[in-house]
């Protein structure tokens, strides 16, 4: 079988994992974790990096620190994984869920500045909901398969209704907005997730990136439990979010070859669109002028085919020996997000059905990827024909 999207572990993992046993540092304490959030600091263009245990626990952590209370409404696409809006219920808010752009399946900012247009008003207590009474506190831009969000006039919106702004760029190591990178776009905060599946690894972990000294502080402070001095002394409710040495071993080595992953993540991406899109019926994923995404996940649109059809062509990619799979089921057709304030969803329900996610490890060789095109290539005309 062809996987969906496996690590590359060709570097140093090994070599430095071994440094940690041999150091017997495992656990929170070593050397592999500032470095570690040096690395991931200096990719992102942000002077300050906390590495912690997962990219859900650092969007948590990040609502947190950036101020959303319980009973808040924190803005959101639908078009999402589902940790994005797990992060804002578990900060004790609620995603207030809107479209996403045509152009680039990413926040829309003229939706953003309708809704928030519509049905806010300003207040003491500060910027209000109307329909539901909520507070509004912050947006959580979501970089949809490594593409970024249209950041400039989100930025400009947050300013004008004092809002925060998280990315949550889960997978947008490697990414750039106007030649900008993640951290050089005026968001409070940046998340990445080293999740198994992501471009860059570390077993599991996350990352918050920003420029707030004051902010960051705060950031290692809830992560690490809250704790004051050397001892159990702590001074507010803190979370047990840290990175282990172990993972920041793996996440080191990974990020030595980031350049490498990302070229090759373009390379992937480059090939299917040259072989299978067609501008026509099959079109490749987002390509906004403002973005560089880092192709994160490589595969096509074709919204001519119906659901059922989607489905027949992942069965029979997957007995040819070829993971493909479906994309995010969005927020609002979520059983947890029912009741949550919502956009129109015009552009969300074009797009997720129609998605087909194709084999895009930094691994695969040339050959693999000709097997999948043809395979591919031959479902889609039995599907048209
Ligand atoms: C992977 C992912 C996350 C969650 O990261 P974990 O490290 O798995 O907790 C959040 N948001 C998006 C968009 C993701 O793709």
């Amino acid at each position: 079988m062809i996987p969906l999207a496996v690590p590359n572990l060709a570097g140093r993992e090994g070599e430095y994992l071994q440094q940690c046993i041999s150091s017997t540092f495992v656990s929170t304490v070593g050397e592999f974790v500032g470095r570690f959030e040096s690395m991931v600091a200096e990719a992102s263009g942000a002077p300050h990096c906390v590495a912690t245990s997962a990219g859900t626990t650092a969007l948590h952590a990040g609502l947190v620190a950036l101020g959303v209370k319980p009973g808040d409404l924190v803005i959101c696409p639908s078009l999402t994984f589902i940790a994005s809006a797990n992060a804002i219920s578990h900060a004790g808010a609620m995603p207030w869920l809107m479209d996403v752009s045509s152009e680039s399946w990413t926040l829309d900012p003229a939706i953003v500045a309708d809704c928030l247009d519509r049905d806010t008003r300003r207040t003491d207590d500060g910027l209000i909901h109307v329909p539901t009474g909520k507070r509004v506190s912050a947006i959580v831009a979501v970089f949809t398969l490594g593409c970024p969000v249209d950041m400039d006039p989100i930025v400009e919106l947050a300013r004008a209704y004092g809002l925060k702004v998280l990315v949550d760029g889960a997978a947008a190591l490697g990414a750039r907005y106007k030649g900008r990178l993640p951290g050089e776009i005026g968001a409070d905060l940046v998340m990445y997730s080293f999740n198994g599946n992501k471009t860059v690894t570390a077993g599991g972990g996350g990352a918050l990136v920003g420029h707030d000294e004051a902010l960051m502080k705060l950031v290692r402070h809830l992560t690490t439990t809250a704790r004051v001095g050397a001892d159990y002394d702590h001074d507010m409710v803190g979370f047990n979010y840290r990175m282990t040495n172990l993972q920041a071993a793996v996440g080191c080595a990974q990020m030595e070859n980031l350049a490498m992953f990302v070229a090759a993540k373009r390379r992937i991406a480059a090939r299917y669109d040259a072989a299978l899109a067609d501008g026509i019926s099959v079109h490749r994923f987002p390509d906004p002028d403002w973005a560089e995404s880092a192709c994160w996940f490589s595969g096509v649109y074709v919204p001519s085919l119906s659901p059922d059809q989607h489905a027949g062509i992942r069965a029979r990619l997957r007995e040819a020996g070829i993971d493909a799979r479906p994309f995010w089921k969005p927020m609002h057709l979520q059983k947890p997000y029912a009741g949550a304030p919502l956009s129109g969803m015009d552009v969300t329900d074009a797009i997720w059905p129609h998605v087909l996610t194709l084999p895009c490890s930094t691994g695969l060789t040339e050959d693999e990827q000709e097997h999948v095109i043809s395979n591919v290539k031959k479902e889609l005309a039995r599907a048209d024909g």
